[in-house]
């Protein structure tokens, strides 16, 4: 087959615009800049990595999460193709796709992220050391008000807090900011401002994620009364051995004997509104559980369900497995859960025994579902994308989901609708292919005579 006539299609920037940092929007980078395109990735939070990054283990493979995690957030930081905007945000998208024109507001870090070492020594200095609650540790763990969210963050760079720092609320630090005099590289700086930069890309992906939501709406499970009512990302991080406990799983310096778990807190739910299923609950509640019984192997462990879903390759037998380990599955949400003395109580009614129930907890946790990021709506007005009934990104048809009504603009992970991380980085793939389709279009390519 002979090279004929080259062609080349002029109105197709060889740019992709990634939005949100998390596994979808890494994967689809990585893939992306692989095929050689650059990518410039936006991520409005200090660092990559998304609510992955929180989680301890994943099911069903028990995986542990920041070992898969990790190598690809240093990847991406790294990949000569991605270039990484941390405390970034897209504000204006005009254009159509192969032109699109962005404007993105580079939030002030007040570090300099090429002077910036990472050694430390500025929040073991900050007058607010380990004072603050860490968003990370979910306010489990205490952070500075100059910070790294998390040790193995991307990039390993500090950052102030501009609502926490004496110096940015108050104008003054003392006679001098502490972390400033112990800056051996002179990298913190307070005059920085906010910017907005410019540029073109061809293609965008839209990977924004999703909110967790807020179990307070249910007020009879407790969940703002009581400090042992915690939700399931809560949840993770007093279980990961990075988290602020070390993985112990106390509370108030006491290990718990006796755990319930509450299911579809959120989702499936018409008294809030959300009746979609959130997909991943019953398999991280599962998960949970296993963990609970794998460091406190006396620990009596119930599970109150209106059904499980277990959907995924491998989820059956990992639910089988955890049945066996004694965990207790009780069909029937509780209706109350109430302190008499320290001990919870969780009230309700077991819908296969057709009796009531009260049963006794040191700690209850929430599987709270995945809902829509509160300025979902704000985005999809710049993008020009609808949502659907639940407030996600709607996708162009239930059939393809990478797609939008917008050609040029592709959706990946749990912006479009909460799903798992295998379901995730799939989606995540596909839409950085359907971008790579475009995108070669502005390369000099032959055609075939
Ligand atoms: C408690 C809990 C446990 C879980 N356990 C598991 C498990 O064991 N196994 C499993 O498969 N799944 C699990 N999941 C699901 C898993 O968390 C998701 O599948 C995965 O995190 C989705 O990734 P994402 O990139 O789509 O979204 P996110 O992780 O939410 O990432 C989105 C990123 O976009 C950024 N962003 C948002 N808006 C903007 C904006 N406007 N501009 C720039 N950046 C923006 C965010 O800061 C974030 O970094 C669990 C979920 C929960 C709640």
């Amino acid at each position: 087959m002979a090279l004929a006539a080259r062609k080349i299609e002029p109105h197709m920037v060889p740019v992709a615009l990634v939005i949100g940092g998390g596994i979808a929007g890494m994967q689809a980078s990585l893939d992306i800049a692989d095929k050689g395109f650059k990518v410039v990735l936006v991520e409005r939070e200090p660092t990559i990595g998304g609510h992955m990054a929180q989680l301890d283990k994943t099911f069903p493979t028990l995986d542990c999460s920041s070992c898969i995690l990790t190598p690809k957030m240093v990847e991406v930081g790294a990949h000569p193709k991605i270039e990484l905007m941390t405390c970034s945000e897209v504000t204006d998208v005009q254009g159509e796709v192969g032109d699109f024109r962005v404007s993105i507001r580079k939030n002030p870090r007040y570090v300099d992220l090429n002077k910036c070492t990472g050694c430390n020594l500025c929040a073991e200095a900050c007058v607010q050391r380990n004072r603050i609650p860490s968003e990370f540790d979910m306010g489990i763990g205490k952070r500075s008000a100059i910070y790294i969210p998390f040790p193995q963050a991307v990039p390993q760079k500090y950052v102030i807090d501009p609502n926490c720092c004496f110096m940015l609320t108050k104008g003054k630090c003392g006679k001098e900011p502490k972390c400033q005099k112990a800056c051996g590289t002179n990298a913190i700086d307070f005059k920085q401002k906010e910017e907005t930069i410019t540029l073109q890309a061809g293609v965008i992906v839209v990977a924004t994620g999703y909110d967790h939501f807020d179990a307070g709406l249910k007020p009879e499970y407790g969940y703002e009364r009581y400090e042992n009512v915690l939700s399931g990302i809560e949840f993770e991080r007093l279980c990961s051995a990075s988290g602020p406990t070390k993985g112990t799983i106390e509370i108030n310096g006491k290990e718990v004997k006796r755990v319930v778990f509450v299911q579809c807190v959120g989702s499936r739910d018409k008294t809030v509104g959300n009746e979609y299923c959130s997909r991943v609950c019953c398999m991280y509640t599962i998960k949970q559980a296993h963990l609970i019984h794998e460091k406190i192997p006396d620990a009596k462990i119930t599970i109150c369900y209106m059904d499980v879903r277990a959907f995924g390759k491998g989820y059956e037998e990992f639910y089988d497995r955890v049945q066996r380990e004694k965990v207790v599955f009780r069909r029937g949400n509780p209706s109350e859960i109430y302190k008499q003395g320290e001990t919870l109580m969780v009230r309700g009614e077991d819908t296969l025994l057709g009796e009531s129930y009260e049963e006794e907890a040191d700690l209850v946790v929430l599987a709270t579902g995945l809902v829509p990021r509160d300025d979902t709506q704000q985005v999809g007005k710049m993008l020009g994308l609808p949502h659907s009934s639940e407030g996600f990104f709607k996708e162009f048809e239930t059939k393809e989901t990478v797609a939008t009504s917008r050609e040029g603009i592709f959706l990946a992970g749990c912006c479009q609708s909460p799903k798992d991380i295998p379901d995730t980085v799939a989606q995540a793939s596909g839409a950085a292919a359907m971008a790579c389709i475009h995108l070669a279009k502005a390369r000099t390519r032959g055609t075939e005579s």
